[in-house]
């Protein structure tokens, strides 16, 4: 099992240390020839739109969409964003996934926040957690999910904004989270993915 993390800007770091927790072999991707013999590859928060510009800028576009089509990929925030067909803005996307996202969907940095939310999905990984601890940094919304796309998880009712809304999604091997699993010691998320690249 070989994990990629896009280290174009953001946190992969982060994601790798987690990886590594688990044992399990993660790179470094900046190139298209890094994406070969990998089974899965995470694309970190930080700025969209910086991230696609690098994309492109490194002719990674059409080996990511190729690779999308038959190995996993798991975007964490700015990642889902660049996962998504629709950003309602004009920026270079992935448009692989059936989703549509609504950036900065909660307002500026200081109007980042820490949940916690449901995510039935997670009870594969370990039946006896049960909520889990979401920290959204700038995060954007999934404000619609199209089939094959499927809900993972919606913010509870007593989130202080945008209650009932959708911020985990599934599309086969595809995974967006408008949340940072990275950020926290749980790591259930990355062992769901790595179990998805299988
Ligand atoms: N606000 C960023 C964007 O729109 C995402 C923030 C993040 O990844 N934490 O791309």
């Amino acid at each position: 099992m070989k994990i990629g993390v896009l280290a174009l800007q953001g946190d992969f770091a982060e994601h790798q240390t987690t990886l590594q927790q688990l044992g399990i072999n993660s790179i470094q991707v900046r190139l298209p020839r890094d994406l070969d013999g990998l089974n899965g590859l995470i694309i970190p928060g930080g700025e969209s739109t910086t991230i696609g510009k690098l994309a492109v800028a490194y002719g990674l576009m059409e080996p990511l969409r190729e690779f999308a089509k038959n190995r996993a990929i798991w975007g964490t925030c700015a990642g889902a964003i660049f996962l998504s067909k629709d950003a309602q803005r004009n920026q270079p996307l992935l448009e692989v996934m059936d989703i549509t996202v609504e950036r900065n969907a909660f307002g500026r940095q200081v109007d980042s926040f820490e949940i916690d939310i449901d995510i039935p999905a997670l009870e594969t990984i370990d039946p006896d957690m049960k909520s889990y601890h979401a920290v959204f940094i700038r995060a954007p919304l999934i404000r619609e999910v199209r089939p094959p796309a499927e809900v993972l998880s919606r913010l509870p009712e007593n989130a202080v904004k945008g209650s009932g809304r959708i911020v985990a999604a599934r599309q086969g091997r595809l995974l967006a989270t408008s949340f940072h699993p990275e950020l926290t010691e749980d790591d259930r998320f990355h062992r769901y993915f790595v179990e998805m690249a299988k």
